[in-house]
């Protein structure tokens, strides 16, 4: 009896071992099927900014061309005269800006109601200097305005219809001329000039808005808009033909009249 209690006793602490020992290895048994932890793919990594690349920038555009119109908006919106000539200074609306060294916008302070020249683009002394008329033929002008006018340059304006030289000093086109007149016109409103003198056919022609040669438009005085225009010779033409200096002086008393001097 004895030995068979002790036999049944050893059996059952066999089978107690065995039990205890399959619980610790089914406790770390993965499931069937489930992949070893060494084959579990690691989640993609987030992409960088960094690695992302830019996309490609668009070309900048290019600027709008511009137009008399677009010009006369620019114009209009320089609220003095020191604005009006940075502006044009700044200008590019035409190809005549390349051959520009120095602008050539204006020169003078005079009140309202003074006397205005204009020639027609900037000579190269005066695309050099940056003063409308240097050189011999401003000289000349200057010479009609303080010793026949008896006026200091200064009470006068002197400016171009166009504000950049042309290439060789040809006559600028008419797209040059309707591209930058309004920097001109927009002088004629913030300056308020009583008497203009235009110094040629072509600042002639512009301001009477006629295609006539000089001959037969000057020798008189036109009123527009309250302006008077006496058309007269350009400087650099009686250097060349001084006979006509005793017309240009006609001219000029005529203008002066008009002016009130
Ligand atoms: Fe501008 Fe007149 Fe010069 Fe042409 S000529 S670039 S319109 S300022």
């Amino acid at each position: 009896m004895s030995d068979a209690h002790d036999e049944l006793a050893a059996l059952a602490l066999g089978l107690q071992k065995t039990v205890q020992r399959r619980g610790r290895l089914g406790a770390r048994r993965m499931p069937p099927g489930a992949p070893a932890q060494s084959q579990i793919d690691t989640p993609p990594q987030a992409i960088q900014p960094a690695n992302i690349e830019a996309p490609p920038e668009a070309p900048p555009a290019a600027p709008a061309a511009a137009t008399p119109a677009s010009q006369a908006a620019r114009a209009a919106a320089c609220p003095n005269m020191e604005q009006l000539g940075q502006e044009a200074a700044a200008c590019q609306a035409c190809s005549l800006h390349q051959g520009r060294e120095n602008p050539v916008f204006s020169e003078g302070a005079p009140k309202p109601g003074h006397i205005l020249f204009l020639g027609e683009s900037p000579s190269p002394d005066d695309n050099r200097s940056g003063i409308p008329f240097s050189g011999a033929p401003g000289q000349l002008l200057t010479d009609i305005i303080e010793k026949g006018m008896g006026l200091d340059r200064g009470r006068v304006t002197i400016t171009h219809l166009v504000k950049c030289p042309t290439p060789g000093g040809r006559t600028p086109t008419d797209q040059e001329i309707s591209l930058c007149a309004p920097w001109f016109q927009r002088q004629l409103e913030l300056g308020s000039p009583a008497v203009l003198i235009p110094l040629g056919q072509g600042p002639a022609n512009f301001l009477l808005g006629t295609k006539s040669p000089l001959a037969e438009i000057r020798n008189a005085t036109y009123d527009r808009l309250g302006r008077h225009i006496v058309p007269t010779f350009a400087p650099s033409e009686l250097l060349q033909e001084p006979a006509k200096k005793r017309d240009c002086w006609a001219d000029i008393q005529r203008a002066m009249s008009a002016a009130g001097i």
